[in-house]
């Protein structure tokens, strides 16, 4: 199921909605605009006078009346590694290999054992394999240099990350958002 992209009043992307979501902020006046297609149709209960039956049309994209200004940064999640994953694009930043999930780990690059940090900078994806050889050390240590920078991701990263079924209109307006040198500026949507 598509999730609505919500924006500020300013059109900045704030949060993804469910359709359940989005009834409620439609019942609270609180959708300023509906923008992009409709990608739902709810129905409601059907009205005691009129006999009719209430419809809601879900958009794609909608702007929200709330003044909600995300953050820059992006907490790490402490224990869920699906967003680490899908910044490395599933692929060990060691071995440069791709793997399902079950295969994958959360590597501190600077162990935390030495007072490395649990930190988006500080971590990268790992093939078990490759966290084990690596074990304790750092990259230097170990001689096995990262196949990429590991970087925080700004909100609007955040928001592809997080995104499920990323539809071409929406991908749009986060493109606009994402740093120039964002590497998930190259994600294709997958709903054209
Ligand atoms: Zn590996």
């Amino acid at each position: 199921m598509v999730h609505t992209l919500l924006l500020n009043p300013g059109t900045r992307p704030i949060a993804w909605a469910s359709w359940q979501e989005l009834v409620v902020l439609h019942c609270r006046g609180l959708i300023h605009q509906s923008l992009g297609e409709v990608v739902f149709r709810v129905h409601g209960g059907y009205s005691r006078e009129s006999g009719a039956r209430s419809v809601m049309d879900i958009p794609s994209i909608a702007v929200v009346s709330e003044a909600r200004h995300p953050g820059d940064r992006v907490p790490l999640p402490r224990r869920e590694n699906r967003e680490l994953y899908r910044r490395d694009r599933w692929t060990c930043l060691y071995c440069g290999g791709h793997f399902e999930r079950r295969e994958l780990s959360r590597d501190h690059v600077h162990p935390l054992s030495r007072g490395g940090e649990d930190r988006w900078e500080n971590v990268a994806t790992a093939c078990r394999r490759c966290n084990r050889i690596k074990g304790g050390r750092t990259p230097e240590e170990a001689r096995m240099p990262l196949l990429a920078v590991p970087y925080p991701p700004v909100h609007a990263e955040w928001m592809v990350l997080t995104g499920r079924d990323i539809r071409g209109d929406q991908m749009e307006i986060l493109r606009a958002h994402l740093p120039r040198s964002s590497p998930l500026r190259g994600i294709r949507p997958r709903v054209a």
